[in-house]
């Protein structure tokens, strides 16, 4: 069996595992989940292979997804560190400028996809991340899984990624920090006004809803700058 394949059929075992169709938060364990909330307030979950059906069935919406690009740097929302991430992630946004999940219902600490959540909620349990920390960067779902036979669209989110790669961004501006040199300056300029630039195109030619941006090219390099 090649590696990928036995990954795969370690995230079924897990998946299996688990109760799909009980819609309760509650257990009669002494470690159950209180409701509390704060799990959904620390971000919503990224996701995996095994959740791609959400996405492609509509269950959970595009423009309620952003990614996070490869070498992005991001807090780990289970260890508390920043650090770079080793593989693109998918992940659910937050609501009104926070970190709280997008689903999450402040009113009664309800989840408003509780029956349709995705796998990395569905393993978390406060008490004990083992579940989740295996998970995390496995069997990761990326645009590429969601977008390759869409034609034309899949070649500007590659074309971007090739110009604004994270690798690429983390090595301008360590060079800038030091020296300052005017061509470097002058590629950095270059580089944002490009990601500005197609953003604004993408919308104006396609019309399509600027929400879904950030799912596309992930966040706008402006908001990323500041994690390097
Ligand atoms: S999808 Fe639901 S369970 Fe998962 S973080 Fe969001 S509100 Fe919480």
């Amino acid at each position: 069996m090649n590696p990928s394949a036995s990954k795969f059929t370690e995230t079924t075992r897990v998946v299996r595992k688990m109760d799909f169709h009980s819609n309760r938060f509650d257990s009669a364990d002494t470690h159950s989940c209180r409701r509390c909330g704060t799990c959904c307030r620390k971000g919503g979950p990224a996701f995996h292979l095994a959740d791609r059906p959400l996405i492609e069935k509509g269950t959970i919406p595009l423009r309620k997804l952003f990614t996070i690009r490869k070498g992005e740097r991001v807090k780990d929302p289970i260890r508390g560190v920043v650090r770079p991430v080793s593989t693109e992630l998918i992940k659910l946004k937050g609501s009104a400028n926070t970190w709280t999940c997008t689903f999450f219902n402040e009113r009664d600490f309800s989840c408003r996809i509780y029956a349709g959540r995705p796998l990395e909620c569905r393993l978390l349990k406060c008490w004990d991340t083992t579940d989740v920390e295996e998970m995390t960067a496995r069997d990761c779902l990326t645009r590429r899984h969601l977008l390759e036979g869409v034609a034309g669209l899949w070649d500007l989110v590659a074309e971007h990624e090739a110009r604004c790669s994270c690798e690429k961004l983390g090595e301008m501006m360590a060079h800038l920090k030091k020296e300052r040199p005017k061509k470097t300056e002058k590629a950095f300029a270059e580089i944002l006004n490009y990601d500005r630039h197609l953003r604004r195109l993408v919308v104006e030619k396609s019309r399509i809803d600027p929400e879904i941006l950030d799912f596309l090219f992930g966040r706008p390099l402006e908001k990323i700058l500041a994690m390097f």
